[in-house]
């Protein structure tokens, strides 16, 4: 039978890939399996160094697993639609299949490269596979994208119940004779021009199972189970940690909801309040993919356009004391450390920065975004923009402006033991509690006692949140 290419873009794995499935299935399992690293990509304002290091982990396990198989993995660097061009000439395969991506430079770039191909005669095809539901399989009544995240889960839910969740098996690949020739070598970061000292949790399809494996285990007791609670808790491990694994597809979200509702069923009534808050948060995944889909604009400013009037102040000292956890208030400085050291932040965190860099600094909220995308595993486009218009108040389901996080007291109420600042600024691993997230207002002979002198070893606050958020509400309030 004649190869078809299966284009690996954002679905890193061999089990459960839709578009892989359908490859298999159509050419008999004579698939020549293409990744392409894409130079735009790669030279883009958010290209993230921890991100790509974390695709290369996976790229190198999807090549070993390939291997098991008798196949090869195909690497190229360039035009994707050049690329593609030149593997089908050459191999003699009869089209391409890849899973659909949902950013305007995807859609863009997947339309043009349809066009080509069938242009040239080849087979072309693209699946539904990053998100539970395709983008207009959940419209409002009269058929329009929804804005609001509420109703939208609701539908998606009902969706869910109606449609299930199938998971597909690794399919029967067999090789192609002389497809390994057209590969280069896996690159190195460095090959690919970035470098990075942040340490993320390794990327790989096995890492992935592992993790969702201990989440949906109802016998531990920091899980699924206990995610309603424990997910706002700063020093606690009670998330699944799958957004890297997610964003890059070494798991389907599918075999992710597959586990949620088995653990459902399993369940005892206190653990299924956290079993479907956590299927939530696959709705507000698939929410931001729809709402970036249908309102690319979002990319460029906000989802509702008066607020691009907002005259941000933008103070680059004040910028750079937030990128480095230096801004005097404990819990911000924990998260963008965590953020600086793993590429990973947690959610709570996420709100609290955010909210800290918009409503405290008067600094435009696409700053953080970028700053995000650069340093982020899990950095994705449609998220991460979700959550900076959420926090900065100009999205959809927007926090309102006026509801402005006090960095203290968010730092009492989700670390009240200072557990999280301790693990990631050492400089106020002595101070008692109750100065934890206040640690200004010690004697100086309180600092003295616990071993830190504020404003030397620790910044006093680089702003009064009190005055900010008056002068926010006035910002906002022009507008
Ligand atoms: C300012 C800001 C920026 C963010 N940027 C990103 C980003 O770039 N990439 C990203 O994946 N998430 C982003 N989030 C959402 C959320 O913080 C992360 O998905 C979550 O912290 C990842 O940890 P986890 O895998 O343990 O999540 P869990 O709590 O275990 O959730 C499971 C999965 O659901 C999805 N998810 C959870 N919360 C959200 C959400 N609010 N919006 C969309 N999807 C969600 C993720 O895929 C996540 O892995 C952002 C949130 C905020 C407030």
């Amino acid at each position: 039978m004649t190869p078809l290419i299966h284009w690996f873009r954002r679905d890193l794995r061999l089990r459960d890939n839709t578009a892989l499935a359908a490859a298999a299935r159509d050419s008999g399992g004579a698939v020549i399996p293409v990744f392409i690293f894409d130079e735009t990509l790669l030279r883009g304002r958010f290209v993230g160094a921890a991100r790509v290091r974390f695709l290369l982990e996976s790229l190198e396990a999807l090549i070993a697993a390939l291997r098991e198989r008798g196949s090869t993995l195909v690497l190229c660097r360039g035009n994707p639609q050049q690329e593609l061009l030149r593997l089908l000439a050459e191999h003699h395969a009869s089209g391409v299949y890849w899973n659909r991506d949902y950013s305007p430079y995807a859609v863009a770039r997947d339309t043009a490269i349809k066009q080509a191909l069938h242009n040239a005669g080849y087979r072309a095809r693209s699946f539904k596979d990053l998100v539970v539901c395709e983008m207009d399989e959940i419209t409002t009544n009269d058929g329009q994208p929804y804005k609001v995240y509420t109703p939208y889960a609701r539908r998606w839910h009902q969706h869910l119940i109606a449609t299930g969740v199938q998971v597909a098996d690794v399919p029967d690949l067999r090789p192609v004779v002389g497809a390994e020739t057209l590969s280069i070598a896996l690159p190195t970061l460095v090959d690919l021009g970035l470098t990075t000292t942040q340490q993320a949790l390794p990327g790989g399809e096995q890492p992935a199972h592992e993790l969702l494996r201990t989440f949906t285990d109802l016998q531990q007791p920091l899980s699924i189970v206990s995610y309603k609670e424990a997910r706002n808790l700063l020093a606690l491990p009670g998330t699944s940690r799958l957004s890297a694994h997610l964003r890059l597809g070494t798991i389907s979200v599918r075999t992710c909801v597959q586990a949620a509702q088995n653990a459902l069923h399993r369940a005892t009534p206190p653990a299924v309040v956290g079993i479907e808050a956590w299927l939530g948060e696959l709705a507000w995944r698939d929410f931001y993919v729809q709402i970036l889909y249908h309102f690319p604009h979002v990319l460029r400013g906000a989802f509702k356009p008066q607020y691009d009037a907002l005259v941000w102040e933008n103070d680059a000292d004040l910028f750079a004391a937030w990128c480095a956890g230096r801004t005097g208030y404990p819990v911000v400085d924990a998260a963008m450390r965590q953020l600086n050291h793993e590429a990973w932040m947690h959610n709570r965190a996420r709100m609290i920065v955010a909210s800290f860099l918009t409503k405290d600094l008067l600094i435009d909220w696409r700053w953080g975004e970028r700053y995000f995308m650069q340093h982020l595993v899990d950095g994705d486009p449609a998220a991460n923009n979700g959550g900076w218009q959420w926090a900065a108040g100009t999205g959809t389901d927007a926090q309102p402006f006026f509801r402005i996080f006090n960095p203290t007291s968010q730092g009492q109420k989700f670390d009240p033991q200072g557990d999280y600042v301790r693990r990631y600024v050492p400089e106020l691993a002595a101070v008692p509690d109750k100065y934890m997230h206040t640690p200004w207002i010690m004697s100086e002979a309180d600092q003295r006692r616990y071993g830190v002198r504020i404003g030397h070893d620790y910044p006093v606050p680089v702003v009064d949140h009190k005055v900010q958020r008056k002068r926010a509400l006035e910002l906002y309030g022009r507008v």
